[in-house]
């Protein structure tokens, strides 16, 4: 109860942090009910895959074996650090086998894989990833930002494939003493982070297209600079209305490696022809009409609408989570965030290119928006349509202007809603603002 007490004078963010984004009591709910504090939700959007209490077989945290790297990397130019190019000493590695169970987790100097060549992952993609950061804060802690999110997404991809099963709690406490080991890597700089890349794949040596006999478990750490190293660029996107990323009964709600390695061509493809950086894909059903497709989210983001409503509000829509579409942990915390502040509507909905063609031309498209954990919030200047149509958001560019780039702090003006979701969000991965997304790793 002292906790509790201390809860109520303010402490309340550090304390749920401290939880781990667990469960909430309902006493501590009552607190935040009673001190004010607004609760945000730990737990994941969607559906049926979350539940750890099933786990049948999990490795332990407690049983890692950390072994030390004796080799010493040179020092890294954090001037000229291309994302994903530079890793740390040290990676997390365990493996699963049929009938043995999962061998002890490690942490082992970084090294080459051996696998056999008939490895499943490499013939049928039977892969999944995570994708996810390291902040030094201001007040000098390392934290993550809603790991626990993370955790659950990797085992739900895992699910999917037939992988071996795991507690991700369990997994949660063997990454944060691969970054406790690997801490040195973690710039203290503004922008700075450690990207951490979770990743699970079959390793059996077999050809046959069927449930994997071994799976491999490893976490790779990468430092990586800012986004925007100058603010928020807008970027501008194809509207593909050719290409599917995910279908009805697919998986593209997983974040298994089937999905990406196909949506490589019609980046190309848009890069070539349309100059735009990246794709925005769409679904109808083929008896729709073209413009009743539905927007759906880019190869590697979820995508926002801010609009003006006919009547005079505001409202923020973004696809609904139908199974198609990647359920983005920036994107569940940019809803959350908005519905706190209020000011507009929030919804999760089918998005139609008529609709956004509507209020481009009746001027009411304020802000187009992607989310993700690599760029947070991508500003989008333009959605080009092959059929020659070009949708530009209003504040497409005033988006560039105020937003937070480098020197970050929630100072400056209200400027557009991604800017300040943009700042809101790094103030919280950042620590300078409490908050139980944040969780400090010591
Ligand atoms: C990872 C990913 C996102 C963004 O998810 P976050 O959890 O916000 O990083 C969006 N779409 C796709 C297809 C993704 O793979």
């Amino acid at each position: 109860m002292l906790a509790l007490s201390r809860a109520l004078g303010g402490q309340l963010a550090t304390l749920l942090a401290s939880q781990g984004g667990g469960a909430l009591s309902g006493g501590l709910r009552a607190a935040a009910a009673l001190s004010g504090t607004r609760l945000f939700s730990a737990q994941p959007s969607p559906a049926d895959l979350d539940r750890a209490a099933d786990v049948l077989e999990t490795f332990r945290a407690r049983d890692l074996v950390i072994e030390r790297s004796t080799v010493q990397q040179a020092p890294i130019n954090l001037e000229d650090l291309k994302f994903g190019t530079v890793f740390t000493d040290h990676m997390f590695h365990v493996e699963h086998e049929a009938g043995r169970g999962w061998g002890a987790p490690a942490v082992k100097p970084l090294g080459m894989l051996q696998l056999h060549p008939a490895s499943q992952v490499l013939h049928y993609g039977m892969c999944c990833f995570e994708g996810m950061k390291a902040y030094h804060g201001a007040d000098g802690r390392m934290r993550l930002f809603r790991p626990d999110q993370n955790m659950a997404r990797l085992r739900r991809s895992a699910r999917r494939l037939q992988l071996a099963d795991f507690d991700p709690e369990e997994l949660l406490g063997c990454l944060k003493q691969l970054l406790l080991v690997d801490r040195s890597w973690l710039p203290a700089r503004e922008g700075f982070s450690i990207y951490i890349r979770p990743f699970a794949f079959a390793s059996s040596g077999v050809l046959g297209v069927a449930k994997p006999g071994r799976t491999t478990l490893s976490i790779l750490l990468s430092p990586v600079g800012p986004y925007f190293p100058t603010g928020l660029k807008p970027i501008s996107l194809f509207v593909d209305e050719h290409h599917r990323r995910a279908w009805p009964g697919g998986a593209g709600d997983c974040k298994v490696g089937g999905n990406y390695a196909p949506t490589i061509h019609p980046q190309v493809q848009a890069a070539e022809r349309y100059g735009t950086p990246q794709v925005l894909y769409t679904f109808r059903e083929s008896h729709q009409h073209a413009d009743q497709g539905e927007f759906e989210e880019c190869g590697a983001m979820n995508v926002f609408f801010y609009m003006q409503k006919r009547d005079g509000g505001r409202v923020l829509a973004t696809p609904r989570l139908s199974g198609t579409i990647l359920p983005g942990i920036t994107r569940d915390s940019i809803l959350q965030l908005a519905r706190a502040w209020g000011g507009c509507d929030v919804e999760e909905r089918p998005v139609t290119i008529a609709e956004v063609r509507q209020a481009h031309e009746e001027g009411r498209l304020l802000e187009v928006f992607g989310s993700g954990t690599a760029c947070i919030v991508q500003p989008v200047g333009a959605l080009v349509r092959s059929n020659g149509e070009v949708f530009r958001p209003q504040l497409g560019t005033e988006a560039a202007l105020t937003g937070s780039g480098g020197s970050g702090s929630s100072s400056g003006g209200e400027g557009s809603l991604s800017a300040r979701l943009q700042r809101t969000l790094l103030d919280i991965q950042y620590g300078r603002m409490e908050h139980p997304w944040g969780v400090v790793v010591e």
